[in-house]
């Protein structure tokens, strides 16, 4: 075919989802198969968003409140901030494109870090901009090197705290410090995914920082412990000004009305997300005890995830799929000796850790 593509492919970064569950047991004829690739809640999701869910099913013939009303000032009252401080998207993702549409032109310089969550790398490129990569340090996104990168022509550094897939989070002394040293006029996004889970003790929440820094733009999704992946649903919190120019590029009903009302019930539902950050901690403290034990090398983390060191990493991927157990390989992130790996519940963490055993041969 011949249709000329809207800029050059030729280097362009696709994103690589996990495997599908179904997929795999299709392939190997196999029914028990566990998925610890995705980051998503292994408690499954949140009861009081299914139970508002069964409601809403019967107005499907009606578009979705395009405004997002009650989400939005549901979420107004969690973060202590209005309305208007908030963008719903078909998931963080498409708030962060539409973040791209709102301010990114061809050619503008862009800023993250190597080895940062690749969905910045794919919005940036959507828009054609110049991405400039500052290189890791420890498997943390070094702070000091982004600065250092960014110039008054800097439309937006992207920050994942803490970081997919390396689970490396930064504290709030440190990114004040940043802060101070990014020009007012760039637009600084932390990517806040996996916020529930951080454990560092000066974590900090961008959307409370907001109007000490008005270039904040913070994210969230429903997608981690809310246990909504399915549905599609997140949120960018920012200064006003900003948030407005996010809506007005947005599509009118980009989130559907069954995200919007389990999203809203998952919100409030407390207990389910204390549940998962316990069970996610208890998970967390055996995947250090066993890895340590079998001398296998991981990154420190403070998500629900871990980056485990296991050597020829796509071979072991492989082997661990025969053995029914779909992990992440993170070699497009620059870690072609590491596997990333959800924690689950006790059972997977502990089939995760029996199967490295028999692929791995310790
Ligand atoms: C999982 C994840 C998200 C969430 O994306 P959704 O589109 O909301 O599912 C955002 N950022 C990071 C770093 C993630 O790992």
């Amino acid at each position: 075919m011949k249709f000329q593509r809207a800029r050059p492919v030729s280097d362009i970064i696709v994103y690589q989802p996990g495997k599908p569950v179904e997929e795999l047991e299709r392939e190997l004829g196999i029914a028990d198969s566990i998925k610890v690739a995705s980051n998503e809640n292994p408690l499954g999701p949140s009861p009081k968003a299914l139970a508002a869910l069964n409601g809403a099913t019967r107005e499907l013939h009606r578009y979705p409140d395009g405004g997002g009303f009650y989400l939005k000032n549901a979420l107004a009252e969690h973060h202590g901030l209005a309305p208007a401080n908030f963008v719903l998207g078909n998931g963080t993702n498409e708030v962060l494109e539409i973040l791209a549409h709102a301010y990114l032109d061809p050619g503008d310089p862009v800023v993250f870090s190597e080895g940062a969550f690749i969905v910045y790398h794919i919005v940036s490129q959507l828009t054609s901009c110049e991405i400039r990569r500052a290189p890791m340090r420890d498997y943390h996104q070094d702070l000091d090197a982004l600065a250092d990168l960014v110039c008054e022509k800097t439309k937006i550094v992207f920050l994942a705290n803490p970081n997919n897939p390396t689970g490396t989070a930064v504290g709030e002394g440190k990114l004040r410090e940043f802060l101070g040293k990014i020009p007012q006029s760039t637009l600084v996004v932390m990517d806040e995914a996996y916020c529930h889970y951080a454990h560092l003790e000066d974590y900090p929440d961008a959307a409370r920082m907001l109007g000490e820094f008005p270039n904040l733009v913070a994210m969230r999704t429903f997608s981690k412990v809310y246990g909504l992946a399915g549905l599609r649903v997140g949120y960018g919190v920012a200064d006003e000004e900003v948030a407005g120019a996010m809506e007005s590029v947005r599509e009118p009903f980009n989130v559907n009305s069954l995200a919007l009302v389990a999203a809203q019930a998952a919100l409030e539902d407390t207990d389910h997300v204390e549940r998962s950050v316990a069970v996610n901690a208890e998970g967390r403290e055996y995947f250090v005890y066993e890895l340590s034990a079998m001398g296998l090398p991981f990154v420190p983390t403070q998500g629900n995830f871990m980056m485990v060191e296991v050597g020829e990493a796509m071979g072991v991927y492989e082997a661990l799929l025969r053995e029914g157990v779909i992990v992440r390989p993170v070699v497009g992130y620059g870690f072609p000796r590491h596997l990333r790996i959800s924690i689950g519940t006790p059972q997977e963490n502990e089939a995760v850790i029996k199967a490295l055993y028999k692929v791995l041969n310790i």
